[in-house]
């Protein structure tokens, strides 16, 4: 009854009041929405290290670093394909030590198989228990009923207890381990991946050189149902810890278009703050990872995880350690300490990236790379080195979560969306 009769004097109101009332509000929108735009910098944040083979200096100065993969003892065979896919295209001549990672006791079968396909550069470690369990506060009866029952609701493996130890290890207990006190940076790789072009420099020397802290190849979209709570949390940490938002972090974001004071009543839905304002649920894809472990390590980051960890949403909800790591760099990392090596050509499951040839820039008669061979195609604008694939095989959603911070007229090099 009283709404109708509001609408009925609306409606007896001329146009131009309702514009005059409506223009505060649509102008705070538009200030609002323009506050996230992302400025383009004068020059690209992010170039690529190289654009086409090098000779491979194997003679060079080495990082401090370290392969890293975590693995069960029945993916001997997966393990094995990305082992010898790595040694093929890179690690036969930098020769870093690959770690392997398992919460439960190496295979004596797995060790001997796996450290002779790595060139003897194996070392296998167990996790200690108190990086791979429930935290002591959480009620486990509790986490071991919603992991069932996010199984049943089907968010990609949540019904399983040790993906989800997997995930909370992965986010925050990985950089805690003794046995990698020892190194700065790490290389992550997973069972069951390939490397499909030749990567003839060593990265961890161009990230140090570049003061980059995090470097991916293939950046998508998180699967929603998997958290609901995490954005919130995060943004609710930041907020108290007074981070300020740097252009990443808004190239993160969508702003809402509701006016204010309405704004708000948003922060119920998932995946918005406080204000409203919603993540895009973009994230880099962690199972390859080059990054500074100093960065993971510090007190700051390690506050974020404990903040995470004690909202329960590891185990209550599937809170991806991809998700985690990118918001987190999105948060606390300047834009330009982020790398995408879109020169690595890289496949997991169904997602690859895999760059065109260099044109001219394939070292056709290099020693070093005789067993690389063969390369079938070049393309302009590739950046790739004997890259097997032909630049088209492309299913990346690229540089998505950067590529607003890239300049205007930076030519993409081939992504699909
Ligand atoms: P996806 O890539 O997210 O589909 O998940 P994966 O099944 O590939 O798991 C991601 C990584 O965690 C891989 O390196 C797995 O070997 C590892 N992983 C997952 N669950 C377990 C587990 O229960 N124990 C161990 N040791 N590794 C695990
Ligand atoms: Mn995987």
């Amino acid at each position: 009854m009283l709404l109708r009769r509001l609408n009925r004097a609306v409606r007896r109101l001329p146009f131009s009041l309702l514009l005059l009332i409506a223009a505060p509000f649509i102008v705070e929108v538009l200030i609002h929405v323009w506050q996230y735009q992302v400025p383009r910098p004068t020059t690209d944040l992010d170039a690529p290290f190289f654009t086409s083979c090098q000779e491979p200096d194997v003679g060079a100065e080495r990082e401090n670093a370290v392969f890293v993969m975590l693995a069960r003892n029945k993916e001997l065979h997966k393990a094995k394909k990305t082992i010898r896919s790595i040694e093929a295209q890179f690690n036969k001549w930098f020769n870093y030590p690959i770690m392997f990672l398992n919460d439960e006791p190496w295979d004596p079968n797995f060790v001997t198989e796996l450290n002779e396909t790595a060139g003897g550069k194996g070392i296998f470690e167990v996790i200690p228990k108190e990086q791979w369990s429930y935290p002591d506060w959480l009620d486990q009866e509790s986490a071991k009923e919603s992991i069932q029952q996010q199984g049943k609701a089907g968010a990609p493996h949540a019904g399983l207890e040790g993906y989800h130890h997997m995930c909370r290890f992965y986010s925050g207990k990985f950089y805690q381990l003794d046995v990698l006190k020892k190194y700065k940076w790490y290389w992550r790789l997973e069972p069951s991946v390939d490397f499909t072009c030749a990567i003839t420099y060593d990265p961890f020397v161009q990230m140090a050189k570049h003061k980059k802290v995090y470097g991916y190849t293939i950046a998508l979209w998180e699967v929603g149902k998997s958290c609901p709570g995490l954005f919130r949390a995060t943004a609710d940490w930041k907020q108290s810890k007074r981070v300020p938002s740097s252009s990443l972090w808004n190239a993160m974001m969508e702003a809402s278009w509701m006016p204010f004071p309405f704004r708000r009543l948003l922060s119920w839905v998932p995946h918005r703050d406080t204000y409203g304002d919603a993540w895009s649920l973009c994230h880099y894809w962690s199972n390859f990872e080059i990054a500074d472990m100093d960065f993971f390590r510090s007190k700051t980051y390690q506050d974020y995880f404990d903040y995470l960890d004690r909202k329960g949403g590891f185990y209550n909800e599937r809170w991806g350690d991809a998700a985690v790591h990118s918001l987190a760099v999105a948060m606390l990392a300047d834009p330009q300490q982020v790398h995408h090596f879109e020169d690595i050509g890289y496949r997991h499951d169904t997602f690859y990236q895999c760059p065109a040839n260099a044109p001219g820039g394939q070292l056709p008669g290099s020693l070093s790379l005789v067993k690389n061979e063969p390369w079938t195609t070049e393309a302009a604008g590739g950046i790739g080195c004997r890259c097997q694939c032909d630049g088209k095989e492309l299913r990346n959603f690229g540089t998505y979560c950067l590529d607003k911070l890239k300049q205007p007229n930076t030519p993409k090099r081939g992504w699909f969306s």
